[in-house]
C-alpha cells in the first residue's frame, strides 16, 4: 500500500518507519519504488506486551552494513513495548532512562536519524518536551534528529484554540485547563521551531495539520509534512495534510518546505552545520570571542 502511496503522490524520497524486526518490508518497498530515496527508520520498541523489545538483547539494524535501507531509529516515550529484565512495560522515560537511549545513540555512524515522539503533556515531570530533543541533538552533532508532532502531539484535539476562555465541566463546575492546555501547545510549538532553526540538526514533524502550526510555522527553517502516525495508510492523506498548509502558508513556501527537508536528510552534518552558521549569523568556529570587559559598579 505504501508504495502505490508513495508513487500516486510523486513522493521522491521518504522516511519510513519500519517494525523492529521488519527490514525486509524496506527491501520490499525500495524495490517496488525505483528512483525514491528510502531512509528505513527502525521502531525499537514492540507494537504489543506479547511482542516487547528486550532491552538488553536490542541489536540496532543501524549497526548492520549490509541493512543499506536502515537510516536511523525509531523512539517514543508514551508508545511501544520493553521487557526490562522480565518486567513488562509501554513507554520509555527520556529523561530516567537516559542511559539506554545514549547507548543507542553512540552506536548510530554519521547522518543517521533519531526520530522521537513527543507527548507534550502539561505535567512537571515529563522529559517528552523539545528540549529534551535539543539536548540530545547538542550531544550528538553528527545525528539528524526529528522531533516528532512539533512538540506536541495534541491528543484528542486539546492543543485546539478552546471556544471559551472559561468552559464548564458536565458537573458545572469552572474548568480552565482548555485554555492552559492551548497556551502550552503553542508554547511547546514555538518552542520547537527556535530549536529546529537555531540547531543544525533538528528538524519537525507536522503530525495532523491544526492551526497554530502552520502559524508558527511560517518562521521556520526546517519542517515536513509528515508523522509517526501511518499518514500513507491511505492515499489521500498526505495530500489532504499538504493542502491545508497551502491554504494558510502559499504553495511556495510549501514547496521551498519540500526542498529544504530534502536537503536535510541528504547532506552532511557539516554541511548541515555551516548552513545553520549562515541562516543565524553565527561566527564560525575559529572566530575568537570579543573580551568581556567588567561592567563599573
Ligand atoms: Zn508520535
Amino acid at each position: 500500500m505504501i508504495y502505490l502511496n508513495l508513487l500516486s503522490n510523486e513522493i521522491d524520497a521518504a522516511v519510513t518507519l519500519y517494525p523492529r524486526d521488519g527490514y525486509r518490508y524496506m527491501e520490499q518497498l525500495a524495490k517496488k519504488t525505483p528512483g525514491v530515496q528510502h531512509y528505513g527508520v527502525q521502531v525499537l520498541m514492540g507494537i504489543d506486551a506479547n511482542d516487547a523489545t528486550d532491552i538488553k538483547k536490542l541489536a540496532l539494524d543501524a549497526t548492520d552494513n549490509s541493512k543499506e535501507y536502515c537510516r536511523g531509529i525509531k523512539i517514543a516515550s508514551h508508545r511501544g513495548w520493553w521487557n526490562r529484565n522480565g518486567e513488562i512495560d509501554s513507554g520509555l522515560d527520556y529523561g530516567g532512562e537516559s542511559s539506554k537511549i545514549h547507548k543507542w545513540l553512540k552506536q548510530l555512524p554519521d547522518n543517521y536519524i533519531v526520530s522521537m515522539h513527543m507527548q507534550g503533556d502539561p505535567i512537571n515531570n515529563s522529559a517528552s518536551i523539545p528540549m529534551t530533543v535539543g539536548m540530545y541533538a547538542y550531544k550528538y552533532p553528527h545525528l539528524k534528529f526529528i522531533m516528532n508532532h512539533m512538540g506536541d502531539y495534541g491528543q484528542g484535539g486539546l492543543s485546539n484554540k478552546p471556544r471559551n476562555y472559561v468552559t464548564i465541566t458536565k458537573d458545572g463546575e469552572t474548568n480552565l485547563f482548555p485554555a492552559f492546555r492551548y497556551a502550552h501547545s503553542r508554547a511547546l510549538c514555538k518552542a520547537a521551531v527556535e530549536y529546529a532553526n537555531i540547531q543544525h540538526n533538528v528538524i519537525l514533524d507536522t503530525s495532523v495539520y491544526i492551526p497554530n502550526k502552520s502559524e508558527v510555522l511560517r518562521d521556520c527553517f526546517r519542517w515536513a509534512i509528515g508523522s509517526d502516525y501511518p499518514f500513507c495508510k491511505k492515499d489521500y492523506l498526505f495530500i489532504d495534510e499538504e493542502k491545508k498548509f497551502i491554504k494558510d502558508m502559499g504553495e511556495e513556501a510549501v514547496q521551498k518546505m519540500h526542498e529544504n527537508v530534502k536537503w536535510f536528510f541528504e547532506a552532511s552534518y557539516q554541511d548541515l552545520i555551516n548552513m545553520n552558521i549562515e541562516l543565524n549569523n553565527f561566527s564560525d568556529c575559529n572566530a575568537k570571542a570579543s573580551k568581556r570587559v567588567a561592567q563599573p559598579a
